[in-house]
């Protein structure tokens, strides 16, 4: 890899293989989701990630190379944590609010990558690319946002309230739940 040409392609290589791996996920988190509009957010999701693949075919055909993804041992890794919480939660107001976090990170991955992209897409003068990237970069961020204010609103007080029967106190999870709804997550 020695310009910016190839370390664009190889990244875009990596983000396809994510979204594609996204796909698989998201459907096995929604199954699982016990809120509603937990459920639904994921749903919307899965819609917006087989476009987001198909912008990415868009730029792979732009620059005159067949879509394929290249193993991302971070996407990998997020959805085996992922996993990981749906078994060991052992109610499902904590899962849902440790899906809903996994999902986070998950988000918070794919903004970084479409960001850097997207300035290198800019860079190398490919209009359409850019647009493409951003319209993806925008909705990952607005999906992170709804994951937000879904957690502050409902699921992180639903998790505070199933978790306090089992054996925390519940004085000490009152602060903790006041503490987190004065910051965003
Ligand atoms: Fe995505
Ligand atoms: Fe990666
Ligand atoms: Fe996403």
């Amino acid at each position: 890899m020695d310009n910016l040409n190839k370390l664009f392609e190889e990244t875009l290589r990596d983000v396809y293989y994510a979204e594609k791996a996204i796909l698989k996920n998201l459907p096995k988190m929604a199954k699982k989701a016990s809120s509603d509009k937990l459920r639904s957010a994921f749903e919307e999701h899965i819609d917006q990630t087989e476009e987001q693949v198909g912008r990415l075919e868009q730029i792979f055909e732009s620059i005159g190379k067949s879509a394929r993804g290249k193993r991302c041992p971070a996407i990998d890794g997020l959805a085996e944590e992922a996993s990981e919480i749906m078994q060991e939660a052992e109610n499902e107001t904590v899962r849902d609010a440790g899906m809903l976090a996994a999902a986070q990170a998950v988000e918070h991955y794919e903004i970084a990558r479409y960001g850097t992209l997207a300035a290198w897409a800019d860079k190398l003068g490919m209009k359409d690319a850019v647009r493409l990237l951003e319209t993806t970069l925008e909705e990952e961020k607005e999906t992170d946002m709804k994951l937000s204010d879904l957690a502050l609103s409902e699921i992180n007080i639903e998790a505070d309230a199933g978790g306090a029967a089992g054996k925390s106190s519940r004085s000490a999870s009152r602060n903790d739940a006041a503490r987190a709804s004065e910051r965003r997550t």
